[in-house]
C-alpha cells in the first residue's frame, strides 16, 4: 500500500524560489575581478536568474541542452546555477586549472553549445577557437576587451540580460533528470563526466546543510572557497539557498591576504576549500600576527587534512574544523568527522586524534572496505581495503560512456583505507599511490602528514621507487618554509620518533615545490613522470 502524501519532484529551481521568497534580503556578496565589493541578495539572484533563462532560451538553449561555464566564484556564474539547472538545461562547470587540451576535449565530449566564460579566460578560449566547433555562442561573464570582441562570436552577459524579460515559469520535470556536470579532474586518468540529477543535487544540499555536517543557518555567512567548477562547490550554492545563508563569493582571489580582510569585513562564519588554500591562508596569519574573529567552522577537503592545519585553527583562532572525505563521483561530500555523543566534549589531543581522521558516512551514503576479490573486510581500525560507496548521490556511471563502473551496486572509489567499528575512515592512500615495501604496506598520506608536523617543513611528498630487495621505498619530497634549514639527517631522527623505524625514507629530497593538480591537490602522477618512475 502506498502512502497518501503528495509527491514533488526535488528540484534545483526550488531552491532558489524558496531563497527569494523567505530570504530574498540576504545578501550574496561577490568580489569582481577588479577587486571591487559586488552585493545583490537572493531576490535579485532569482530575478536575474530568470532573465539569464530567457536569455539562453532565446540564443537557442533547450530541456537537456548542456551549457557550460569557465569562471570563478562570483554572483555571475552562481545566477547561471540556478538558471541553467531551473530552465532544464545541464549546467556544466569547466575547471579553467585543466591543460588547455582537456578542455577543448570536454567541451566537445559534453557537447556544449553556449558557454559562459570570466574575461579572465577568454584568451584561453580563443587559442582553443580551431578545436570549439561546436560551440556557437559565447556569453562573457563580464566587459569583453575591444581586442577579443572581434575574433569571437561574443556577446556580454549584462547585454543578454538587459533585453531578457525577468518573467520565466520553472519547469516541473522529473527529479532524476540531470542538472549539472562535472568531469573528474583527470588526475585518475581521462576526464569522466558525472552526470548529478536534480534530486541528489537537492538531497545532497539538505545532508550537506544539517547541524552535525557542515551546518548551514540563516544566521551563517557563507564562503566556498572551493571553486564553483569543482564539484558544484560541495553544495554551497544549493544549502546555502536552502538554509537562506548569506553567501560571500571570492572571485579569484584566493590568496591568504584576500580571503582573511573578505572574511573579516563580511563577517564569514562557514567556509570550505583544499588543504593548500588553508595552509596558505595560515602563514597570512601567522606572519602578520592577524586573528580570525567570526569564522566558526572550516571545511577541509579534497585531500588529507594535515595535523597542523587542525591545531593551528581550532588551538589559536578558536575555529571547529570539519575534514571531510569525497570526490567528484559523490558530489562530492560523503564522510565528515560526524561526531557521536560524548565526542564534542573531546578535547586536546583526543580531540586532534579524532578529527585527524577522514571521517565517517552521511545519512544518505553507506561506505564499506573489501579485499581484492570484493569480499567484506573487518572495520577494526587496523585492516585496511578498497573503500566502496553507494548511496543517494553517488553517481552509477559516467555521462557518454559504455562501461558500467560499479561493482555488485558500489562505486569503486580507488582509494584504500581502514575503518573502525564505529564506521570513522582513515584514507591511507589513493591504490595506486600505496608504497610495498618487503610485502607491507606504507601509507604515502600517513608519512606527508607526520613530515608536516615539523616546523620547518612546509609541504611533503612521498611516492614510491623500486628498489632491489624490498620492491619498494618511500622517496619523500620536501618544501620548506621560507627562511628554514632542515638537514636530512635531522628530518630522519624527527620520523624515527614518530613512524615505525622500517617506514623512514632512505631518500629524502629537499624541494623548491611541488607539483600540484588542478584541484590544487599534490600531483603525484607528475612526481612520477617527472622521475621516469
Ligand atoms: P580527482 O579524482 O580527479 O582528483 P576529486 O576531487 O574527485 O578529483 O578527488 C577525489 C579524491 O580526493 C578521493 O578519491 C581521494 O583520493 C582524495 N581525497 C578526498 N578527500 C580526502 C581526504 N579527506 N583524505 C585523503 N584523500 C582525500
Amino acid at each position: 500500500m502506498f502512502g497518501l502524501m503528495m509527491y514533488r519532484p526535488l528540484l534545483v529551481s526550488s531552491l532558489i524560489a524558496h531563497a527569494d521568497r523567505y530570504h530574498g534580503d540576504t545578501e550574496i556578496v561577490s568580489r569582481e575581478a577588479d577587486g571591487a565589493v559586488h552585493r545583490s541578495n537572493w531576490h535579485q539572484v532569482h530575478r536575474r536568474a530568470r532573465q539569464l533563462a530567457n536569455g539562453l532560451q532565446a540564443l537557442g538553449v533547450a530541456p537537456g541542452d548542456r551549457v557550460g561555464t569557465l569562471g570563478w566564484n562570483h554572483h555571475r556564474h552562481l545566477e547561471a546555477y540556478y538558471a541553467i539547472s531551473g530552465m532544464g538545461a545541464i549546467c556544466h562547470t569547466i575547471n579553467p586549472r585543466l591543460f588547455p587540451g582537456q578542455i577543448a576535449e570536454i567541451v566537445e565530449h559534453a557537447g556544449d553549445q553556449v558557454l559562459l566564460v570570466d574575461p579572465a579566460f577568454l584568451p584561453l578560449l580563443e587559442s582553443l577557437r580551431p578545436a570549439l566547433s561546436g560551440v556557437r555562442h559565447v556569453v562573457v561573464m563580464g566587459a569583453c576587451p575591444d581586442n577579443l570582441r572581434t575574433i569571437l562570436p561574443v556577446m556580454e552577459y549584462e547585454t543578454l540580460l538587459a533585453q531578457a524579460s525577468d518573467q520565466f515559469f520553472w519547469p516541473d520535470m522529473d527529479e532524476r533528470q540531470a542538472a549539472a556536470l562535472c568531469y573528474t579532474s583527470g588526475t585518475t586518468g581521462r576526464p569522466k563526466g558525472v552526470l548529478y540529477s536534480h534530486r541528489s543535487t537537492l538531497l545532497h544540499a539538505w545532508a550537506v546543510a544539517l547541524p552535525d555536517s557542515l551546518s548551514f543557518s540563516a544566521t551563517d555567512v557563507a564562503m566556498p572557497v572551493v571553486p564553483l567548477f569543482h564539484a558544484n562547490a560541495w553544495g554551497f550554492p544549493y544549502a546555502a539557498a536552502l538554509a537562506g545563508s548569506k553567501l560571500v563569493l571570492p572571485g579569484g582571489f584566493l590568496d591568504g591576504a584576500s580571503l582573511y580582510h573578505l572574511m573579516e569585513s563580511e563577517r564569514v562564519t562557514l567556509t570550505a576549500g583544499v588543504p593548500t588554500v588553508w595552509s596558505q591562508l595560515m602563514q597570512f596569519l601567522q606572519t602578520e600576527g592577524c586573528t580570525l574573529h567570526h569564522l566558526k567552522r572550516l571545511g577541509v577537503g579534497g585531500a588529507a587534512c594535515p595535523k597542523t592545519l587542525i591545531s593551528y585553527f581550532e588551538d589559536i583562532h578558536r575555529v571547529t574544523v570539519l575534514p571531510g572525505w569525497g570526490m567528484t563521483e559523490t558530489s562530492p561530500v560523503a564522510a565528515l568527522t560526524l561526531p557521536k555523543a560524548g565526542q564534542k566534549e573531546l578535547v586536546g589531543q583526543a580531540r586532534r586524534d579524532w578529527l585527524a581522521r577522514s571521517g565517517r558516512a552521511l545519512f544518505g551514503v553507506e561506505m564499506d572496505i573489501v579485499d581484492d576479490a570484493g569480499q567484506g573486510l573487518p572495520h577494526d581500525g587496523t585492516t585496511r581495503g578498497h573503500l566502496q560507496v553507494r548511496g543517494h548521490w553517488v553517481c552509477n556511471g559516467y555521462y557518454r560512456e559504455e562501461r558500467d563502473p560499479l561493482q555488485e551496486g558500489w562505486f569503486p572509489t580507488g582509494d584504500v583505507a581502514v575503518m573502525d567499528a564505529d564506521g570513522f575512515m582513515q584514507i591511507t592512500d589513493r591504490a595506486k599511490d600505496m608504497i610495498k615495501s618487503g610485502g607491507e604496506w606504507i601509507s604515502s598520506i600517513e608519512l606527508e602528514q607526520v613530515t608536516t608536523t615539523h616546523p620547518a617543513v612546509q609541504e611533503a611528498a612521498v611516492i614510491a621507487v623500486r628498489h632491489a630487495h624490498w620492491g619498494e621505498r618511500p622517496l619523500l619530497l620536501v618544501v620548506l618554509r621560507p627562511e628554514q634549514v632542515l638537514p636530512v639527517e635531522e628530518l630522519q631522527r624527527y620520523l624515527e620518533q614518530r613512524v615505525a623505524k622500517w617506514w623512514i625514507p632512505e631518500q629524502i629530497e629537499l624541494v623548491a615545490s611541488l607539483p600540484h593538480t588542478a584541484t590544487g591537490k599534490l600531483n603525484k602522477a607528475a612526481l612520477r613522470a617527472e622521475r621516469g618512475l
